[in-house]
Parts: structure tokens; C-alpha cells; sequence
């Protein structure tokens, strides 16, 4: 959540400020600001509402600025207006702030702070970090912490100094009106990368808003700050011990975070998955061997071959995906599997044995629940996989063996072609961990042949989305809607509902088919349409069964089917047909339509598909 950028260099900073703020506005956009340092006072220019009402306000940029910061906001403690807009300044003026994350000792340190006299303008947790640091750089060395070293400017102890009492997460960019060519950042719990240049560098949130001007970067790990100056750039603990950090190449194109001619993130990213997938399974399917490579996990794959039990983790989209995984591991693979809800598997104090590993899933990595949830995990002895889809993140960091998606960014705050990925993955380790224990190696080869067909049938799929509109037209009234599916469709029907929520503010909901006549058939009427999902499959003739009831009591359905399943058209109100494929491997092509359907009825109600209301990429807050 919250996007954070800052500049120094030789060049204009406003204009690359708001660039880059442009380029992470998916990760937040209820307020947007910056802060320039010029002639030894720090500018700030802040604004309630989206990047393009800051950049009505912004006045010419001044080619003397050189160094400056700036937010995209997505609020977590104060109203997202223009009070509450980050850069925030502290009481002296002279500290000026960008954060990502949430100060959780906030109160407590305000509360300290007002008993010195500190005064206080905003509702925002970050405003006591401003203030802290402000306080120490004014009133200097209270005896309680280390003192400034021989050399070390007074704005870096102070930095160090205030951190050492905050509780919680940061990404953090500060400027001090004194040192008109120091930036300094620092990360706990939060993504902070630098990127280097020649003679400039760009502090960010994620690759995004550098890649445009250097591919060289160097990932900050929790408890780290870097000290930039215009000559060079220091890393360091927050407790003023020395880091070496190698610098590393960005793995993002431009082309890959532009629009390329769609109208929305969200559309090229649907559109995208066939490539998508067909990056992700690179260089992974062996057709001549029957075998699948992931790189990353031969320490892995032998145990995980025998594991007693197996813990999936994730948040949102990705524990759909995780759900799907539930089925494939327990049908290829035979070993018992949970899948969790990272916010929920933290706190519940969960059983985890010898023999036990958790795989965590996250696009982004920088996912806080799931952070947490791995480090419980490790706690206990678990041995933990991340699937994650950008490079270098926390996740793919702190996890023992990983699998990257590799399906390329994904900005859209709904996430699509990072959920095939992520069932993409997940069916490779099942298929490959199978194959060593459970599955014949004809069913393996079977599993291969019919997974590498998987790109070109969505393909096909996505031909049908000017029909997917007209079905999303003819139901747009409709303020709530059922999606249903049993076996490995049944999270597709989640995945369905959770995508018309998010994008369209459609009131949706998600079942296994049985359960809707345990309750939720009291809901029915013309009133509410019901998406079934009903390929063929072991489960066919009871789903038919299920569309029957729908039926008999008036309710609309609208019906994805396999390819040439005539028996199905009565049943449908409206049908949308997908190829073929083992039911393990339907997910990847059931999902398309009902993204495509939520897509359809986003843009017909008028939203702004990308930035649904209230919501932002990468959940990096508890
Ligand atoms: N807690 C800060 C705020 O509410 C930052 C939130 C964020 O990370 O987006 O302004």
C-alpha cells in the first residue's frame, strides 16, 4: 500500500517524482504529494484525491531542484484528505517525510512527544515520525541510545535515533532542510529499492518507478536505511552498523508496465496471460523426460515428495489459487493439505510438525500478512516455499526455496495473470512431486502434454470477450450475483465473485454448488444472477442438478460449459463455452471468462477498473 519516490540527482526532481508516483499509483491513490528542498527550505506541494489533481496544482518545476520525495497515499490511520497527505513536515519544518506502513506505538509516542511541547497538524501516524526525528535533530542526544559518531551527520543519527523507538513498519524517504544534498531511506516491513544511476539515484517503493531510469538497484532488507548523497550512497542497520549490498539488476521492462494500447491495466493483463503462462512454464516442461524443472527446489523436491502435511498461505486472489492447490496436491500428490489465510494462520498458534511444509503465495511478496505468516511458520521448524511473482521481494527473500511466477509485472490492483501463475505453479509442483511418488508416469505425461495446450485454448477463450460483454450488459442492473462451482472449480466460483466485487462494487458471492441449497437458495429470484460453472468432470451430472434447482425457482444462470456440450443449453440463460481439459487443469481456463465478466461489468457501470475504490496493489499493511 502507498506508494513512496524520491529523487536525487542532477536533473529536474519534480518530473521525475510525479512520473514515478504515476507508475505507483497502484499501489495507492487517496491523496498525493511532494517535497522539494531548495535554497534550504523544504517545499511541499499535497493534495487529497489522485496524482492527476496534484499535478493541476503543481507549479512549473524549477530547474534548481534537485532532490525531493513524494507519496501516493493509501490511507491507514487519518481521513485520505489534504491535511493527511503525505510529504508530511515535522514541527521544526525542517524534516520532511514519505511512509509506507503503519506506526503501531503511534499514540503513545504523541502523547511523549506533546509532553515536550511538539505540536501536532495531521491525524496520520506518520506525522510522529517526522516529529520524532525533528525532535532529536533539534534537542540532540538524550543519553538513552548510541551517541552520534566521529564524523556521522547530526540528520542520520537523528533518523537512527527516532527509529529506534518506532514500533511497527516503515518504507521510509526523509529529507532535512540542513543537508541539501543527503536523502536517507530505510525499510522495516516495507519495500524500499534504490535504484542507481549515473549520478542520480531514485529511492522507491518497487522496480516500477525506476526502471525508466536505471536497471541497477539494490534491495534494502528489514532494519537497513541507506544514506545518499550526490556522490555516493552508504548502506547501513538502523543501529549505524555497516551493510554491504550487492547491486542487482532489474528484471522489469517499460514496455511491460505501459498500456500498450489497451484502456486499462487490468484488460492487457487478461489479454496477456497466454504469454503469460507460456513465460511461466519456460524452460520448465521436460516433454522428453516427463518431468517437470523448477529450478529453486531440487533441495526441496525429495522431502517434499514424502511431506506428511502440507500449508498453503496466502491473502485474497493468491489463496484462491492456494485453494485450487488443496486440490491438486491432494489428488496428485495423496499428502493431506490446509490452506490458510495468512491474518488468520499468525495469530491462531498453528500445528506444525516434523514433516510439515507451508508454501506461501503472493504476487507481489511484499504481502504483510503473509510476511508474518512465514516468519510463525519458520518459527516452528516449518520449511517454507514462496510463490512469488517479483523478483528479490521480502517473500523470495525470507522463504528457504521459492518458485518465481514469472508472468511479467502486474499492475492492475485486480489481480489476474498473477492468479494463473500462481495455479500455473502450483500445478507444476503437484504434477512434478506426483510423478515422484503417487502418478503413473503416463498420467504424468498426460498431465504435461495437456498443460502445455493450456496458452492457446485461453487464447481462444479470450476471443469470446465481446459476448462476455453482452452478458455482463444484460445483467448490469443486478445487485448481486451467485457464482458456483464444485471440485477444482469450486475457488474459481470464489475467484469469480471476489473480481465483480472488487471492480464493479457488485455484491458477489462464492460456493461450493451443493451448499447453495443449505441456506443461500433463499436468496433467489430473476433478481439475482447465478454464474455456474459447469465443465465436463466427475461432478458434471450434480451440477446440472444444482442449475435445475436454480431454475425451478425462476432464478437467471449463466452457464460456462465445455466446448460442444449441447445438453447444457436449456440450462442456460446465458452460456459461455471453454475448451476441454483435465479437471485439474480447468482452473486456468474457467477463471478467464469471469475475469472477463467483471472487466465488462466494471467499465459498463463506469469505474475506473484499475483503481477500484478503496483498494491498492500489495497489501503491505496488517
Ligand atoms: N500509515 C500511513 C498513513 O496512513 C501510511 C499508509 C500507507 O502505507 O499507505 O498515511
Amino acid at each position: 500500500m502507498c506508494g513512496i519516490v524520491a529523487y536525487l540527482g542532477k536533473k529536474t526532481a519534480q518530473p521525475i517524482l510525479l512520473e514515478g508516483l504515476k507508475r505507483l499509483e497502484y499501489r495507492g491513490y487517496d491523496s498525493a504529494g511532494v517535497a522539494l528542498l531548495r535554497d534550504g527550505v523544504i517545499h511541499v506541494t499535497k493534495k487529497g484525491g489522485r496524482i492527476k489533481v496534484l499535478e493541476g496544482i503543481l507549479e512549473e518545476p524549477n530547474k534548481s531542484d534537485t532532490i525531493g520525495i513524494g507519496h501516493t497515499r493509501w490511507a491507514t490511520h487519518g481521513k485520505p484528505n489534504t491535511t493527511n497527505a503525505h510529504p508530511h513536515l515535522d514541527y521544526t519544518g525542517k524534516i520532511a517525510v514519505v511512509h509506507n506502513g503503519i506506526v503501531e506505538n503511534f499514540d503513545t509516542l504523541k502523547i511523549w512527544l506533546r509532553d515536550k511541547g511538539v505540536t501536532f497538524s495531521t491525524d496520520t501516524d506518520t506525522e510522529v515520525i517526522a516529529n520524532l526525528i525533528g525532535y532529536f535533530y533539534t534537542e540532540g542526544d538524550d543519553g538513552k541510545w548510541k551517541k552520534q559518531t566521529d564524523g556521522q551527520n547530526k540528520f542520520e543519527w537523528s533518523v537512527q535515533r527516532a527509529l529506534h523507538e518506532l514500533q511497527g513498519t516503515y518504507g521510509l524517504a526523509i529529507l532535512c532542510a540542513d543537508y541539501p544534498d543527503i536523502l536517507i531511506g530505510a525499510k522495516k516491513g516495507s519495500p524500499l529499492i534504490l535504484g542507481v544511476g549515473e549520478n542520480e539515484y531514485i529511492l522507491a517503493s518497487d522496480a516500477a518507478a525506476i526502471v525508466e531510469h536505471t536497471k541497477q538497484a539494490i534491495y534494502l532488507s528489514d532494519n537497513e536505511m541507506v544514506t545518499i548523497s550526490s556522490e555516493q550512497f552508504s548502506t547501513k542497520t538502523v543501529d549505524n552498523v555497516e551493510v554491504t549490498k550487492d547491486l542487482q539488476e532489474i528484471e522489469i521492462s517499460l514496455a511491460e508496465i505501459e498500456l500498450d494500447g489497451f484502456e486499462c491495466m487490468m484488460l492487457k493483463e487478461i489479454f496477456e496471460q497466454p504469454k503469460a503462462l507460456t513465460m511461466c512454464m519456460g524452460g520448465r516442461l521436460d516433454k522428453q523426460n516427463d518431468k517437470i524443472k523448477l529450478g529453486g527446489m531440487d533441495k526441496y523436491l525429495h522431502d517434499m515428495a514424502g511431506m506428511k502435511r502440507l500449508i498453503l498461505t496466502a491473502c485474497g486472489t493468491a489463496f484462491h489459487a492456494g485453494l485450487i492447490g488443496e486440490f491438486l496436491f491432494e489428488k496428485l500428490l495423496r499428502v493431506p493439505t490446509e490452506v490458510e489465510y495468512a491474518s488468520e494462520f499468525r495469530y491462531r498458534n498453528p500445528i506444525i510438525d516434523e514433516g510439515t511444509f507451508v508454501i506461501a503465495i503472493s504476487q507481489s511478496g511484499e504481502t504483510l500478512d503473509t510476511i508474518a505468516a512465514i516468519g510463525e511458520a519458520k518459527e516452528k521448524g516449518a520449511t517454507v516455499i514462496g510463490l512469488v511473482n517479483v523478483v528479490g521481494s521480502t517473500i523470495a527473500r525470507e522463504t528457504d526455496g521459492g518458485i518465481y511466477l514469472h508472468v511479467g509485472p502486474e499492475i492492475g490492483v485486480a489481480s489476474t495473470k498473477a492468479f494463473m501463475g500462481q495455479v500455473a505453479v502450483l500445478t507444476m509442483l503437484a504434477i512434478e512431486l506426483g510423478r515422484r511418488k503417487q502418478i503413473s508416469s503416463d498420467e504424468a505425461k498426460m498431465y504435461i502434454s495437456e498443460f502445455a495446450k493450456i496458452p492457446d485454448k485461453i487464447s481462444s477463450i479470450l476471443q469470446q470477450s465481446e459476448h462476455i460483454k453482452e452478458i455482463a450488459s444484460a445483467n448490469i442492473t443486478k445487485e448481486n450475483w451467485l457464482f458456483l462451482g464444485r471440485g477444482f472449480n469450486y475457488p474459481v466460483a470464489l475467484e469469480g465473485a471476489l473480481k465483480l466485487k472488487e471492480i464493479s462494487y457488485i455484491h458477489a458471492e462464492g460456493l461450493p454448488a451443493a451448499e447453495m441449497k443449505h441456506g443461500p437458495i433463499a436468496l433467489l429470484s430473476d433478481e439475482m444472477p447465478v454464474v455456474f460453472i459447469a465443465t465436463a468432470g466427475p461432478q458434471y451430472e450434480k451440477i446440472m442438478g444444482n442449475i435445475s434447482e436454480v431454475r425451478a425457482r425462476g432464478g437467471k444462470t449463466i452457464v460456462v460449459a465445455t466446448e460442444g456440450d449441447d445438453k447444457v443449453k436449456p440450462y442456460a440463460d446465458h452460456l459461455i463455452t471453454v475448451p476441454d481439459a483435465p479437471e485439474a487443469l480447468q482452473p486456468m481456463l474457467t477463471v478467464v471468462p469471469l475475469q472477463l465478466l467483471a472487466y465488462h461489468a466494471a467499465v459498463l457501470r463506469g469505474h475506473d477498473v484499475d483503481k477500484p475504490r478503496n483498494l491498492a496493489k500489495s497489501v503491505t499493511v496488517e
